[in-house]
């Protein structure tokens, strides 16, 4: 293809490297490789494999887990008012159900002249190989490997703050929350009547802001599990945020009403605050003040994986995000799509990239799918344009916030409340819906809601 993303030749001409596939027919079908099964990929494969997957194409997800959850879902899975058990997808099934091959793997690197995706060996948990290196042949290739969290290089944010990047990442958080509530009430009966769990939440956006609550939501219920000297009293939550404010990308009036609902709950916020080193039990700030913290939650800006900045020659921005053009070719590879968080798409006339978030990922899922229809069809491709819906931030029960827009109501406009509320669960019933199809996507709400009524409100293990 040209650099205008025009077809050049045949856009369908197959790839002679050896794939490690036996079948001669799966060496003469066009492979398009997908790394990344999360909020974008995976809705990405779906439309892929529903499309194409049993006509003359092989549609491969590369992905380091078994199963898919939403990210946005983590906070709730990291406090326990959610059990990952119930909402998450497993590849496998899944791509038998929309004809993908799902391919279990930990993406280690490319080689553009050979069009080889290359995955590193599997090992179990007592360090045994249980999947080979592979390199996978690929036609097309579309990177969507989401984002890790930025730690500025701070001292000790890596050896001993949490995260919330991934299902692991949010379970080892919750069992440390738990134990340290265990702990607190232990030390209650010892007669320690002041003893109390410290959080420390470095960032006040969206995710940091969102965990606070929940955290809040999740105390209040555990007294009624068994743990009587606990609730919200014996919590207390910090939000250490660089900024002058929380929720920079919400109008101000609304921060604030997020931050009025949050100092109600007990949360304490510092704004202008900046972290100089995280340490074991305790976070110290560049002013010499140190504030003590069982748990210290790092959510403080998202950039791209490191090997992303030297892929065999792809062009990557500070951030590491691949550089994409509007069509969301790399910029210097069009047989190479990145969509999603490790990307850095710049609009015309826009002064920064489009922001990471679910929304966009799922809007460049649908863009990249109607690309590569368009390079089947020898049809120039199209170019990318982001429709910003708004942002929405749930305070768990207590409230939601966000401003919405959109052409319908001509601009933005602030909501609050039970709309905000019913705005913020439609996007995670979008992406059901996305990846399920319209009958399952619309069974598994309804099944959302009953679990809602049946199930325990906290996960405990
Ligand atoms: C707690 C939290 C709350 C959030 N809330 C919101 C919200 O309310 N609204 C919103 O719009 N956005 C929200 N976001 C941001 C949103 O989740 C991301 O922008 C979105 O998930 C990005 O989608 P993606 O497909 O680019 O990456 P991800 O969804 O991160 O998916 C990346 C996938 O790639 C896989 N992967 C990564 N590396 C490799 C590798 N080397 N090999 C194989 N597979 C790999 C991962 O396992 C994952 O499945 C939130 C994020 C978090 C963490």
């Amino acid at each position: 293809m040209t650099a205008n993303g025009e077809p050049q030749g045949n856009p369908l001409e197959k790839s002679q490297e050896n794939s490690g596939d036996k079948s001669k027919e799966k060496q003469s079908k066009t492979q398009i490789v997908v790394v990344g099964g999360g909020a974008g990929g995976l809705e990405l494969v779906r439309r892929l494999g529903d499309r194409f997957g049993r006509d003359d194409y092989d549609i491969i997800l590369v992905e380091r887990n078994r199963t898919h959850i939403w990210k946005p879902l983590l906070h709730e899975v990291a406090a326990g008012s959610l059990d990952a058990n119930m909402d998450e997808v497993g590849y496998g099934g899944h791509g038998v159900r929309w004809g993908y091959r799902f391919f279990y793997g930990t993406f280690a690197g490319i080689d553009r002249e050979k069009r080889l995706v290359h995955t590193a060996p599997l090992k179990d948990e007592d360090g045994r190989e249980i999947i080979a290196a592979h390199a996978i042949r690929y036609d097309y290739l579309v990177l969507a490997v989401g984002g890790v969290s930025n730690d500025f290089g701070i001292p000790g944010v890596l050896e001993h703050a949490l995260f919330l990047e991934d299902r692991t990442q949010a379970d080892h958080f919750r069992s440390k929350l738990l134990n340290a509530c265990l702990r607190v009430t232990h030390n209650v009966a010892q007669g320690q009547t002041d003893s109390m769990v410290r959080i420390a939440i470095v960032g006040a956006g969206a995710t940091g802001i969102e965990l606070a609550a929940e955290l809040y939501n999740a105390a209040h219920a555990l007294r009624h599990y068994g743990l009587e000297v606990f609730d919200e009293t014996r919590l207390k939550v910090t939000i250490l945020e660089a900024g002058p404010r929380i929720l920079p990308a919400l109008p101000e009036k609304l921060a604030e009403a997020a931050a009025a609902e949050l100092e109600a709950l007990g949360v304490e916020i510092l704004t202008d605050t900046i972290v100089e080193e995280v340490q074991p039990f305790a976070v110290k700030m560049k002013d010499g003040k140190t504030i003590p913290a069982e748990l210290t939650l790092w959510a403080a800006g998202v950039k791209g994986p490191d090997y992303l900045a030297s892929l065999d020659g792809l062009e990557a921005d500070p951030a590491n995000r691949l550089v994409v053009r509007a069509s969301l070719q790399t910029t210097r590879d069009d047989r190479i799509f990145a969509i999603g968080d490790c990307c850095a798409y710049t609009p015309e006339n826009a002064e920064r990239p489009i922001p990471p978030r679910a929304q966009a990922a799922h809007q460049m899922a649908n863009q990249v799918f109607e690309n590569i229809v368009c390079i089947t069809e020898g049809r120039p491709l199209k170019d990318f344009v982001y429709n910003d819906r708004g942002s929405l931030v749930a305070l768990s029960r207590f409230s939601t916030v966000g401003s919405l827009m959109g052409n319908l109501i001509g601009g933005r406009m602030a909501i609050e409340g039970r709309l905000a509320r019913i705005a913020y669960t439609s996007l995670y019933r979008m992406h059901l819906i996305a990846i399920h199809g319209w009958i399952k996507g619309l069974a598994l709400i309804l099944v959302g809601h009953v679990n809602r009524i049946v199930r325990p409100k906290l996960k405990l293990h």
